[in-house]
């Protein structure tokens, strides 16, 4: 292991607010105050919050396509003596925000890597979400692509505790519907605008929360979606087991059975109506049978 020399700098990793600038800690401000360097995602962002702190620390920008790159150089810098903060545009840095690669490289290299810790979008959703369990799995923003976000939640269906994610005003919809066809329409929560002035909170099932979307969405969003059910009995493969399974189950409506019959067998749902129009006037399954 690398060995740390009195006269290298030191890596602050200081969280700034999530919207509300009263939240910011006073050891942030100081560390702010006191370092040589802030190291920041946009220079012009930061310099909104520094100047409101009065702070005049000189920045530089960090972010994530020239990530590698900014990283080698801060590093010199650090180990040149020159004390450093790095801080994103919101929230902690290194959650769905660039940093670790210097986080990496500068423990790597023996320099002090020192949490200043402060918000974030994630634990501030959590710590009013009234969540059951404590364990929850956070998958940060969903790919972009949409086979690539369809498969992102189809990669978590099976966790049985509270998946997380980000996302972004333009997206929040189909992310919420693309969630509902891979997870089932289970109960979610929705935060937007966290500790701002339009803070909101919704709470239902994805496909409720979806429709809560239709149109043009502002603001940056938290969604916390219930775990998979521990106790439900495993999914059959076959469509005519699948669909009673979903009737009977599940207790859908015959149309959310054939969305999720599609998402689930990756087939057109003209394939699976006929059949389960028919399938669902036979009564309930005897479960003698
Ligand atoms: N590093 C940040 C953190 O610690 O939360 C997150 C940065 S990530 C690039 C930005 C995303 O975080 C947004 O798209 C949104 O999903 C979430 N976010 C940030 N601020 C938020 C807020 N005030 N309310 C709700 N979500 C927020």
């Amino acid at each position: 292991m690398p060995t740390t020399t009195p006269d290298t700098g030191t890596l602050y990793v200081v969280a700034t607010p999530i919207g509300n600038l009263e939240e910011i800690t006073p050891r942030a401000v100081r560390i702010l105050t006191e370092v040589d360097l802030i190291a920041c995602e946009d220079t012009r962002h930061t310099r909104k919050l520094i100047n409101h702190l009065q702070i005049t620390t000189p920045l530089t920008s960090y972010y994530r396509e020239k990530e590698q790159y900014k990283a080698e150089l801060l590093l010199q810098q650090l180990q040149n003596g020159v004390q450093i903060a790095l801080v994103s545009d919101a929230g902690t840095p290194c959650i769905s925000d660039p940093g670790s690669v210097l986080v990496r490289q500068a423990r790597g290299a023996g320099i002090p890597v020192v949490p200043v810790s402060g918000p974030s979008a994630l634990i501030t959703a959590i710590s009013v979400a009234g969540l059951e369990q404590s364990g929850f799995f956070f998958a940060g923003f969903p790919p972009s692509k949409k086979k690539a976000r369809k498969d992102f939640f189809k990669q978590h269906a099976a966790l049985p505790c509270p998946l997380i994610f980000y996302e972004s005003p333009h997206r929040i919809q189909t992310s919420l519907l693309d969630a509902m066809f891979a997870l089932g329409d289970r109960q979610a929560q929705l935060f937007r605008e966290l500790t701002k002035v339009h803070e909101e909170h919704r709470q239902g099932t994805l496909s409720e929360l979806s429709q809560s979307c239709a149109g043009k969405n502002r603001g940056e969003f938290v969604v916390i979606v219930d775990g998979a059910e521990l106790t439900a009995p495993d999914k059959p493969e076959d469509i005519d087991e699948l669909i009673l399974w979903y009737r009977d189950q599940q207790n859908v409506s015959l149309k959310k059975a054939v969305q999720q019959i599609a998402a689930d067998l990756d087939i057109p749902r003209t394939k699976i109506y006929q059949r389960a129009l028919t399938l669902w006037k036979t009564g309930p399954t005897d479960p003698e049978r």
